[in-house]
């Protein structure tokens, strides 16, 4: 088995694959995946000044502005799960994510006031984004747009890495960049790939189910590792665009497979700000394979639609 993990995109990524064709060498293998993975960053990252999203968020334009097909690739995505969510998912959210502290700017953890969301909130809505294909370019028909595409992105990317073997003709791989997953074929024991799907609390990584998806994308959205806390309070770094508050219910997880790594990125993040009740019935409305994690009084409990608990392996 190669294995191939580093930094990239502001997280960890690791590729696995159980046998590379005798043209395939090694280690140009690697370093097409660490460009394959800058490369994305470079046009989609909100943490780099340089990147072509960040001189679209700079522009105080309405006209359109030319951006690689790549970009609307994932702008197009984004905004198909926002109108299928109801803006629950919002690349828009950016101001309000950076007020909140979790945005590249940065800022001490503090509780915003209401008067500075509201004024931000006057800057998010998805419906305020247009793409165009050809040639391909960007529009905000509202000045002070400011896209994020945090939650996107690196499930783009898991499927960039994806194409790539498959057009090597690697067929037994995993890809995994910062939580977010594509599976294809079987591992090393000659078996297809099994997932845990961990228990949401932030001191243990503990084992908490086990999945064997097949040759799908996995993504996992969690309230428990990327948050702040202030007089007991928890607050996350996924907003309620509506709102402009951090989300704030019983939900702990959210796990979706889907067959791209960028739909079940988008998706596990909206449904981590729809919540498990009503965040089921759009599951099951939709066919879809969701696995969610809700915190109650004596640990944890849980809900798979029909279509994720066939993934689930019996006695694990
Ligand atoms: P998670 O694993 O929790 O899904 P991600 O990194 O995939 O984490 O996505 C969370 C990031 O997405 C946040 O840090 C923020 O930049 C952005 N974000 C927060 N809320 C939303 C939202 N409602 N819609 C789209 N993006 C969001
Ligand atoms: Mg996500």
């Amino acid at each position: 088995m190669y294995r191939f993990s580093g930094s990239a995109m502001g997280t960890q990524y690791t590729v696995k694959v159980v046998e590379l064709p005798a043209a395939v060498l090694p280690t140009a293998l690697g370093e097409d995946i660490v460009r394959l993975l800058g490369e994305v960053d470079t046009k989609m990252s909100t943490y780099r000044s340089d990147s072509e999203l960040s001189r679209f968020n700079d522009a105080r334009s309405t006209q359109w502005i030319p951006v690689s097909q790549e970009m609307i690739t994932v702008v197009d995505e984004a905004l198909r799960v926002s109108t299928m969510t109801q803006g629950a998912f919002d690349i828009t959210v950016g101001p309000l994510v950076d007020i909140w502290g979790f945005g590249p700017t940065l800022r001490p953890e503090r509780i915003p006031a209401k008067l500075e969301i509201d004024s931000e909130l006057a800057r998010v809505g998805f419906r305020h984004v247009h793409t165009r294909e050809n040639p391909p370019a960007l529009k905000k028909d509202l000045e002070e747009i400011y896209i994020d595409l945090s939650a996107i992105a690196k499930g783009y990317a898991v499927d960039k890495v994806a194409d790539h073997l498959d057009g090597l003709e690697i067929s037994n791989y995993m890809i995994e960049v910062g939580g977010e997953l594509r599976l294809k074929g079987y591992n090393t024991h000659r078996i297809p790939w099994k997932i845990a799907v961990e228990r949401p609390a932030p001191e243990v990584r503990a084992i908490h189910s086990v999945i064997q998806p097949g040759d799908k994308g996995v993504a996992t959205s969690g309230d428990y590792r990327n948050y702040f806390e202030q007089e007991g309070k928890r607050y996350s770094h996924t907003i309620d665009p509506r709102s402009g508050l951090p989300i704030d219910h019983s939900l702990a997880s959210v796990t979706v497979i889907a067959d791209t790594a960028m739909y079940a990125d988008a998706m596990a993040t909206a449904f981590m700000v729809i919540g498990s009740t009503e965040g089921y019935s759009l599951a099951q409305r939709n066919n879809l394979a969701v696995f969610f994690v809700s915190k109650s009084a004596t640990g944890f409990t849980e809900q798979a639609t029909p279509a994720f608990s066939r993934y689930f392996l019996a006695n694990e």
